[in-house]
């Protein structure tokens, strides 16, 4: 069988792990297989995609998840709800001509995630740090099992998160939603998710919250993964929580695209073991 091919659409790119994790899973599958990045700044995006659309499949990672949409036939339920794209599969019609369609794999990424934790969205209380693109996916998902909600921010931002919570009462009417400033949180809460660069490389003395909320959560999951283990984890760790860092939610999204590209199936044991190399590689090479 010949060889596939797929790429990384991102810009700027620099010091991705998206190679080193997607050609691990091809090597498990034993898939013939290229991954390759594809830094392209915005002015040469609208001629470059179009050779993009010819490999069998791509990520796309910051600032093209919105922009890929247009040139997509099919748009997955997920992707469409979030209006963002993360990986794209080609496939070829009855009559010869190419189809591509578009899914978000960061979902599933968040959730097997928060489950290495053991816990999930359901189990209750959800506070929630950031209102931006990762915090609009994970605050809908919350609403959508109804679970209650705290949208904290910084003081300057309180609209945003008010936005996001209108929004939110949109897809629910019964949500739960509380918009809060961050040096105003009480508690207790089931699950903290961090989803801002507070605390990310080089900043790894940041902290997004203060000791007494730390000490008010059960679990607390952090989205950075750079580094492995931030000060926000360090300090939940000290108090006794159940904490996790990002890189698995990295690697499971990377996961759910081969299971998407070519229905590739993996152990648990095996993703294990490429979450720990790639927290490995973080340590000594990032
Ligand atoms: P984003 O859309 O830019 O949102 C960032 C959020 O952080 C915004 O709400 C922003 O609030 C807030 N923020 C930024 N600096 C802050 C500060 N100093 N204090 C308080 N809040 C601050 O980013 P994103 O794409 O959601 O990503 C968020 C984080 O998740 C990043 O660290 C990213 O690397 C990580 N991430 C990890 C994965 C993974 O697979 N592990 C996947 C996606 C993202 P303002 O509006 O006030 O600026």
């Amino acid at each position: 069988m010949a060889q596939t091919n797929y790429t990384l659409l991102g810009h700027p790119l620099g010091h991705s792990l998206s190679s080193f994790i997607h050609e691990a899973l091809f090597r498990l599958s034993g898939q013939d297989a290229s991954y390759s990045l594809s830094s392209i700044p915005p002015e040469e995006f609208p001629d470059k995609v179009k050779g993009l659309l010819e490999l069998d499949g791509f990520n796309i990672t910051i600032p093209y998840k919105v922009e890929i949409m247009p040139y997509l036939e099919h748009i997955d339920e997920n992707a469409a709800l979030y209006q963002s794209v993360n990986t794209v599969k080609a496939s070829t019609n009855g009559d010869g001509t190419s189809v591509h369609t578009g899914y978000n794999t960061d979902v599933f990424g968040f959730h097997k995630g928060i489950q290495s934790l053991g816990t999930s969205l359901s189990a209750g209380h959800v506070l929630l740090i950031g209102a931006g693109g990762s915090a609009n996916m994970i605050a809908t998902e919350t609403a959508l099992v109804g679970s209650r909600l705290t949208i904290a921010v910084r003081s300057q931002s309180i609209h945003k998160a008010e936005r996001l919570r209108d929004r939110l009462m949109n897809i629910n009417p019964t949500a739960h939603v509380t918009v809060s400033d961050l040096s105003n949180l009480t508690g207790p809460y089931n699950l903290m998710v961090n989803a801002t660069p507070v605390g990310m490389f080089p900043h790894t003395n940041e902290c997004p919250v203060g000791d007494e909320t730390i000490k008010a959560c059960a679990h607390i999951f952090d989205l950075i993964y750079n580094p492995v283990e931030t000060n926000l984890l360090k300090i939940g760790r000290r108090h006794g929580k159940a904490v996790s860092g990002g890189i698995s939610m990295l690697v499971w999204q990377a996961v759910y695209a081969h299971m998407i590209w070519y229905q590739a199936e993996f152990s648990q044991k095996e993703i294990a073991a490429i979450i720990t190399a790639a927290e490995n590689k973080i340590i000594a090479e990032f």
